[in-house]
This record gives structure tokens, C-alpha cells and sequence, in this order.
């Protein structure tokens, strides 16, 4: 293992935070706590962690606006959402608004620390200038190129803002170009999920999320196409 990654715990009730810094630190990361939204959002900038668990009912902000104020900053942290059970709303709230996952509590640990694990996978880099790396990304389809070292996307020549997620979901369809894809395919491979179960809405909405950015008319895509009855496919 590289450089000790660092999650950062927003949430205000104390007991949970005490089980998750336990149990993140036994399994190697480094942790920081706040316990409202204002101070989640000012420790996300301060102390630039490779991971947020971000609650949703916290003080001062609520868990979906933090997230919100990140992404509108270009902050593209993996963000995974806490979200109390059945609260069936939240989850997809969450996934618009920008967050790469969501866990309902009461959660197990050990699914915990797989999905931290799964959505920290990308190594933290500096990318480039955006002028060199769109220089030396590859085309993929039509104008959209993908730059694989620098983890950037480009339309035209123009970097695109994309979450971890939403980037791994491209280049995996990109790197099987017209190879269709199902949702439980898609959970498995890109999600690296074991279980499944009603989570597949998940593929749903950052697909639909991600043809916002990429797509120049996200009603119809060219580039991921949906094959009805089937799943997703990049089109080349
Ligand atoms: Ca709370």
C-alpha cells in the first residue's frame, strides 16, 4: 500500500463517529471528524481527505448540501452518503446532487469498509494542465477523448467535470466499445459490489448524470446508449 489514505467523518452523533474511526484505523486509514455541516465542509477544504462519509441530518447543514457546495466548488472527492433507512428519497437526492455512493443505516461494518475501499481505489494525482492533457488523451468516439493518466475527459478539447464514479462508469463502457452491458453487470465491475439487491437504480441515475455532462444533447445520447431490456452500452 502507497500513502495512508485519510477519510474524513461527518456525522453528529458521537457513538458513530467513535465505531467508524475505530474501525477506519484498524483497517490503515487515517480519519477526521466533524460533527456539523459547516465545520464537514470547511474540514473537506482544510484537510483534503480521499474520502468523505458524509451523514445527511447533521446541524447547521444538512449532509446533501455539503455535497452540493463541494461539487459546485469542483471538489470531486469520493462522497458516500449515510442515509437512515427506508429513506428511499435520499439515496437518489443524494446520487444527483453528486455524491458516488450511499450506505443505509444501520450499516454493517464490513460492508462499510468495502465500499470506502471501493471508492477510494483511484490514487489521488495532480493533473496535469488541462491544455497538455487534452493533448495527449485518446479519442474514444466522435469528440470525446479520454485522458487515463490524468483521469480527465475532454469534448472538444474542453475538460469536462466529472466524480470518480461517473468517470469509472465511462471508461469502462469506453474500453468495451458496443458491448452491452447490464445493470448487475455494471454494479459488479464498476461498483465492485458482491450484493446487489435494489442498488441497480444506482446505474440509472449516473448514467443519466453523466450523459448531462458528456452528451451535447443528453435526451439523445450518441455516446452511451441504452439498450432497452438489456443495459448500456458505449456506441463507437
Ligand atoms: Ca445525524
Amino acid at each position: 500500500m502507497n500513502s495512508q489514505k485519510t477519510v474524513l467523518i461527518v456525522e453528529d452523533e458521537k457513538n458513530i463517529v467513535d465505531i467508524l474511526r475505530f474501525n477506519l484505523q484498524r483497517e490503515g486509514y487515517q480519519t477526521c471528524e466533524a460533527y456539523d455541516g459547516e465545520d464537514g465542509l470547511s474540514a473537506a477544504v482544510s484537510s483534503k481527505p480521499d474520502l468523505i462519509l458524509l451523514d445527511v441530518m447533521l446541524p447547521k447543514m444538512n449532509g446533501f448540501d455539503v455535497c452540493r457546495r463541494l461539487r459546485e466548488q469542483g471538489d470531486n472527492v469520493p462522497v458516500i452518503i449515510l442515509t437512515a433507512r427506508e429513506e428511499e428519497a435520499d439515496k437518489v437526492l443524494g446520487l444527483e446532487i453528486g455524491a458516488d455512493d450511499y450506505i443505509t443505516k444501520p450499516f454493517s461494518m464490513r460492508e462499510l469498509i468495502a465500499r470506502v475501499g471501493a471508492n477510494i481505489r483511484r490514487t489521488a494525482m495532480t493533473p496535469p494542465a488541462a491544455s497538455a492533457a487534452a493533448a495527449s488523451a485518446m479519442p474514444v468516439s466522435g469528440d470525446l477523448s479520454i485522458n487515463t493518466d490524468s483521469h480527465q475527459v475532454f469534448r472538444a478539447g474542453k475538460a469536462i467535470d466529472l466524480t470518480q464514479r461517473e468517470y469509472e462508469l465511462l471508461t469502462f463502457l469506453a474500453s468495451h466499445p458496443n458491448k452491452v452491458y447490464s445493470r448487475i453487470d455494471l454494479m459488479e465491475q464498476v461498483w465492485n459490489y458482491g450484493y446487489v439487491g435494489d442498488d441497480v437504480r444506482t446505474v440509472d441515475v449516473t448514467v443519466r448524470r453523466l450523459r448531462e455532462k458528456i452528451e451535447v444533447d443528453p435526451a439523445n445520447p450518441v455516446y452511451i446508449l441504452t439498450r432497452r431490456g438489456a443495459g448500456y452500452y458505449f456506441a463507437v
